[in-house]
């Protein structure tokens, strides 16, 4: 098949959170599977800088409502059957964030950029003369590309189908209605059953509904949208789409992220050399000026978000000190979060301590040095760091939701069964009674290592992910083909 991706952040030229680890790596594991694959995302800055793509003889102009916009293309050939294009639009995407300034506020022309964006992907397809089986798009900012497929650019693609992943409904690309003009839809697309949304444009509306297949990162929070609860008033419309509706768990690099080969940290392992994860935990307390002892380290790399659980966090710290655990954070995001949590890491200095940015690096010493991960998140899609962490023999405490629930196992101390601990409800005692159930363990050195070795034996690999891609691409696929050959008739 020729499949293509489109999304606003992608491993290794651009990330701001998971969307940019499945972008990177779902494609190459279609593509090693003999599909030809091409990634779209925007040149930004960083991109440009960095990578340096080659500039492409492909050039072409959007119209948003009175003005025509640019559009220059960069490529990087990733392999035989993987190619990254770039949309660049230097008034667009030449800026130091993807989506905000640099005091954390959205850019107020979000929609103009991946509006602009989304015509693109479709644009620069055409250009190619592709034809492709499949576009898969991801998230609100590739969310009109569906919408396109079925009006301006219906022509062309009848016979492709489109498939949209929802990575985080909390995330909804929501504008004012008077941005609907730089859509090129007419204001018939603008009705309850369309792009609007309780008065505004949704752009995660508008992937949500005109794509053929709905797809979110795991078979639990694909449940959880069609609740109030979890749905973010999204529930409603997306009860309508429950047959095309499909829950497919992320998987994991483990070309990035496997401590045997992890060139980020000091001292590689295995589940047979396990003493070694010993010196990584060393190098971590020398590195967050953490005190010297035994104590069993947590640790977290987290978007400070209130989706994350940082007020179970903030609520428990105390607590969390004085049961004998350290505690390391990486994480950045919210202002008043990034404040309190800075504090709290003051006040229990030499037990808990924070690093407030954006670190690749220091998250894999992590994940190598640590010897619990805790995710105590409010909602979760699906939840890499968990995933990262049984790989490291880092144990999960999670709560759970979404993804954490579908791929962390209650360890069972008399059949040594499972792979971590959860907790059920937003509760602070809940969170440490998980915590002490895994200290409990943690104190018991035989076991506690025979559970690493447990947790390590685990296998997220995008195989099994990828191969139920390609059968839905295939269901989807064929239908949009027979529909396209028939319309072809008609
Ligand atoms: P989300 O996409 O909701 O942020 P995921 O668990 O799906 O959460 O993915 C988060 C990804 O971003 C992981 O690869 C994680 O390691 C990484 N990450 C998050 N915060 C940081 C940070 N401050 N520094 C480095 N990596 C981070």
């Amino acid at each position: 098949m020729i499949i293509v991706h489109a999304g606003s952040e992608v491993v290794p030229f651009s990330k701001t959170g998971g969307l940019a680890d499945v972008l990177g790596s779902l494609p190459l594991s279609l593509a090693k599977k003999g599909h030809d694959v091409l990634i779209v995302s925007p040149l930004y800055k960083s991109v440009a800088e960095k990578f340096r793509p080659e500039k492409q003889n492909i050039s072409f102009s959007i119209r948003l409502n009175d003005q025509v916009i640019p559009a220059t293309i960069y490529s990087i050939k990733i392999n035989e059957h993987a190619t990254a294009y770039f949309i660049g639009n230097d008034a667009l995407f030449m800026r130091d964030g993807l989506y905000v300034d640099k005091n954390g506020i959205d850019y107020p022309d979000n929609a103009k950029r991946f509006i602009f964006f989304s015509r693109s992907v479709l644009e620069l397809i055409k250009q190619l003369n592709s034809k492709p089986d499949v576009i898969h798009t991801h998230d609100w900012q590739a969310g009109l590309v569906p919408v396109y497929m079925k009006t301006l650019y219906r022509n062309y693609f009848s016979g492709t189908a489109s498939v949209f992943t929802i990575h985080n409904i909390g995330y909804q690309g929501l504008f004012w209605h008077f941005d609907m003009p730089l859509t090129g839809l007419g204001w018939e697309h603008f009705t309850s059953d369309g792009l609007e949304f309780y008065g505004k444009l949704s752009l995660l509306k508008a992937g949500s509904v005109f794509a053929d297949a709905v797809t979110t990162v795991s078979p639990t929070y694909s449940k959880e949208i069609l609740t109030p609860e979890f749905g973010y008033r999204m529930d409603g419309v997306l009860k309508t789409r429950k047959p095309d509706l499909f829950g497919i768990l992320n998987g994991v690099d483990y070309e990035q992220w496997n401590p045997e080969h992890d060139r980020f940290i000091p001292h590689q392992y295995s589940a047979d050399t396990l003493e070694v994860k010993q010196d990584n935990k060393m190098t971590l307390n020398r590195m967050f000026n953490l005190d010297e002892s035994a104590a069993p380290v947590i640790g977290m790399i987290t978007r400070l978000a209130q989706q994350k659980g940082i007020d179970l966090i903030l609520e428990a710290m105390g607590r969390i000190i004085s049961m004998g655990f350290k505690f390391v954070l990486l994480g950045s995001g919210d202002k008043p979060y990034e404040e309190k949590i800075k504090d709290a890491a003051a006040r229990y200095n030499g037990r808990m301590s924070v690093k407030i940015g954006f670190d690749n690096s220091l998250a894999h010493l992590i994940e190598a040095g640590a010897d619990i991960f805790l995710m105590p998140s409010v909602y979760e899609p699906c939840g890499l760091n968990q995933m990262y962490s049984l790989k490291y023999g880092t144990v999960p405490v999670v709560r759970s939701t979404g993804g954490l629930n579908d791929t962390v196992m209650e360890y069972n101390p008399s059949s040594e069964k499972g792979n971590g601990f959860k907790f059920k409800d937003q509760s602070a005692d809940q969170m440490l009674s998980a915590l002490k159930k895994a200290m409990d363990v943690y104190h018991d050195k035989q076991r506690w290592l025979r559970l690493l070795k447990a947790c390590m034996l685990y296998d997220f690999s995008w195989d099994r992910s990828a191969a139920d891609y390609e059968l839905l691409y295939k269901a989807y696929a064929i239908k949009s083909y027979l529909h396209g050959h028939r319309s072809s008739y008609t």
